[in-house]
């Protein structure tokens, strides 16, 4: 059976953090769906346009690596896309507890669909979107957070 893992969140903007723990998940699946969820009652700070365009770009080369944005459960979107792993990153023990009780709600709603984290890289522990986009405000530099690739976006 293919493995198929889905990296869901919210890419506002994506960071080197994101790319990071994706470019580390390629050798482990065969195929890795980057997933922007769309949430009707959060509007973001950059359009999910911008989002879904900055992904591809930083991901174009990697050819298992597909980037879609989707509404609802992430369970329900792994089993349309047959997808049996969901993917996430851990930086700190908040996110740990935070992780733990969406994984274990998914695992009980979606017993065959698995969790799988990776650790986040040293240099990224401190990196978030949330960070990015406070910067970005008041019209920071933001090039050491974000992916080489988005030089338009610094
Ligand atoms: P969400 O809105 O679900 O928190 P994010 O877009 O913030 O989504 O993050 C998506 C995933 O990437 C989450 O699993 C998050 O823990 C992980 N992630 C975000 N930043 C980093 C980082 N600096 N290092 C490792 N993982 C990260």
């Amino acid at each position: 059976m293919r493995k198929i893992a889905v990296f869901p969140g919210s890419f506002d903007p994506v960071t080197k953090g994101h790319e990071s723990i994706v470019i580390r998940a390629v050798p482990l699946f065969d195929e890795i769906i980057v997933a922007i969820g769309e949430n009707s009652e959060k509007i973001g700070y950059f359009s999910i346009e911008k989002r879904l365009d900055w992904l591809k770009k930083v991901f174009k080369n990697y050819s298992s690596v597909k980037v879609m944005t989707y509404h609802g459960l992430t369970v329900d979107l792994c089993k349309e896309l047959k997808a049996n792993y969901i993917l996430r990153g851990l930086r700190t023990s908040a996110d740990f507890e935070f992780e733990r009780n969406i994984g274990q709600v998914n695992k009980n709603i979606s017993p065959k669909i698995e969790t799988i984290f990776l650790l986040t890289a040293p240099e990224f522990t401190h990196l978030n979107s949330s960070i990015v986009r406070e910067i970005h405000k008041y019209k920071g530099d933001i090039k050491q957070f974000i992916p080489n690739k988005l030089t338009f976006l610094r």
